[in-house]
C-alpha cells in the first residue's frame, strides 16, 4: 500500500474487517452467536469492566438463566447475588427489569434495530447499536470510548468531546465511516474490530501505531503525537469519603447485615449498619451492649467518582441481644453465616471483610 494515502480514498471500514479477521479477539465465549440474549448480557456486563473478569460471571450467569425468560422468571435477589463482585449494581437491577421487558412487550424477543432496543431498561445507544449490529446485520455504529478514541484519532477530530455538539458531530463521523455494502454479514465483523482496536491497538495512553490497520491514513499519527486525542476538557473530580462499618457479631460468628437503600453506592447489596463517623457508631445501641469492641485495620475502596476509606468495628453480641434489628429502609435484614455468603448480594469488599473475620485464625 502506498505511504501517504488520503482519507478519502482509504476504506476504513474495510481496513478493520480485514485486520479483525487476522489480529482481533477470538473466541471469547459470546462471539461466534447471533443470539441477542447473549450478546446483550455480554455487553451490560462489559460495561466498565474487563474482559478477563466477566468470563466467571457470563458463564454462571447463562447456567443459573439459560434464557431470557429464565432470567425475567428468576428472584432479583438471586440475580443480584449471581452479579455480586461485579460492580455498578444498577445494571443488574436493569438487566432483570429489560429481561422482564422483553417477556411482557415484546414475546421473549429482543427487538431487532437499535431504535427499539434502546427503549428497554439499561440499555443506551451504544449498548443497542451492537446488539442490533451483531445479532441483526443493522448498519449503526456503536459509540463507546473506545471507538470515539480511534475515530478522533483517525480523522485529527480536535473538537472538546465535553461539548455535546462535539460528541454529535463525531457520531456522524462514524456514520460515515459505516461499512457501504452487505451489512448483514460486514456489521458483526466491524463492530467487533473497532471494539478490539480500541481495546488492544489505540489504547488511551500508548496507542501502537505501528501494529494498526489504519496507520496509513490516520491524522493523529502523522502529527506524532496521537494521544493527544481525543480532547475532553472536563474531567471528573474524585472525592474521599469515609464509612464506619458497624460489625454485629452473634456467638457462632455470624454477622448482621443491612439492604442498601435503592439509589446510591452499593444499592441493593446487603451491608453492615453504615455511619458517617465514628461517633455515630458508638451510639447505636447494640454497642454499649457488646462484650467486646475491636477495630479492624481501614482501608480505601475506589469507586469511578471517589474513594470510600472503611472503618470497620467489630462488637460481639450476647445471644440476648442476637436479635433481628430494623434496618435503614424498615426492610429487615439477615445474620449471615460464611457458609452463606457466596449466596448473598454483597459488594466485593465487604465479602472480603467478611471472609477474613470468619476464617479461623
Ligand atoms: S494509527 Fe495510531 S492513533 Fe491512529 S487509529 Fe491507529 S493506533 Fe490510533
Amino acid at each position: 500500500m502506498p505511504e501517504d494515502r488520503s482519507q478519502n480514498s482509504f476504506d476504513f471500514a474495510q481496513a478493520v474487517i480485514r485486520w479483525q479477521v487476522v489480529h482481533g479477539r477470538h473466541g471469547l465465549p459470546w462471539q461466534g452467536t447471533r443470539d441477542p440474549y447473549r450478546v446483550w448480557l455480554s455487553e451490560i456486563m462489559l460495561q466498565q469492566t474487563q474482559v478477563v473478569t466477566v468470563l466467571g460471571y457470563y458463564d454462571r450467569f447463562l447456567a443459573r438463566f439459560p434464557t431470557v425468560a429464565a432470567l425475567a422468571a428468576a428472584d432479583q435477589a438471586d440475580v443480584m447475588a449471581l452479579w455480586s463482585g461485579l460492580g455498578y449494581y444498577s445494571r443488574a437491577r436493569n438487566l432483570h427489569a429489560c429481561a422482564q421487558q422483553v417477556v411482557s412487550h415484546h414475546g421473549g424477543e429482543f427487538p431487532a434495530t437499535a431504535h427499539v432496543l434502546e427503549t428497554l431498561p439499561g440499555i443506551g445507544p451504544s449498548t443497542a447499536a451492537a446488539i442490533a449490529s451483531f445479532c441483526f446485520g443493522q448498519a449503526v455504529s456503536i459509540f463507546d470510548g473506545n471507538v470515539k478514541r480511534v475515530l478522533a484519532r483517525f480523522t485529527g477530530f480536535e473538537a472538546d468531546l465535553s461539548d455535546t455538539s462535539a460528541d454529535r458531530e463525531l457520531r456522524q463521523i462514524a456514520t460515515s465511516h459505516l461499512p457501504s455494502e452487505n451489512p448483514d454479514q460486514s456489521m458483526p465483523r466491524y463492530t467487533q474490530g473497532l471494539m478490539d482496536l480500541g481495546a488492544t491497538v489505540c489504547t488511551r495512553t500508548k496507542p501502537a501505531c505501528l501494529l494498526c490497520p489504519l496507520k496509513q491514513a490516520c491524522v493523529a499519527q502523522r502529527s506524532g503525537d496521537p494521544a493527544r486525542l481525543p480532547l475532553k476538557t472536563r474531567r471528573l473530580v474524585r472525592r474521599t469519603v469515609s464509612w464506619h462499618l458497624l460489625l454485629l457479631q452473634r456467638p457462632g460468628g455470624d454477622i448482621w447485615l443491612e439492604r442498601r437503600p435503592s439509589k446510591g453506592i452499593w444499592s441493593g447489596l446487603y451491608c453492615p449498619p453504615v455511619f458517617a463517623s465514628d461517633d455515630e457508631l458508638l451510639r447505636h445501641p447494640d454497642v454499649g451492649h457488646a462484650t467486646s469492641t475491636t477495630r479492624l485495620d481501614s482501608f480505601t475502596h475506589t469507586l469511578t467518582h471517589r474513594d470510600i476509606v472503611l472503618h470497620p468495628v467489630v462488637c460481639q453480641l450476647t445471644e440476648s441481644r442476637a436479635h433481628p434489628l430494623a434496618s435503614i429502609d424498615g426492610e429487615r435484614g439477615l445474620w449471615i453465616a460464611s457458609d452463606r455468603l457466596a449466596h448473598t448480594a454483597l459488594p466485593t469488599p465487604v465479602t472480603k471483610l467478611l471472609v477474613r473475620l470468619q476464617t479461623p485464625r
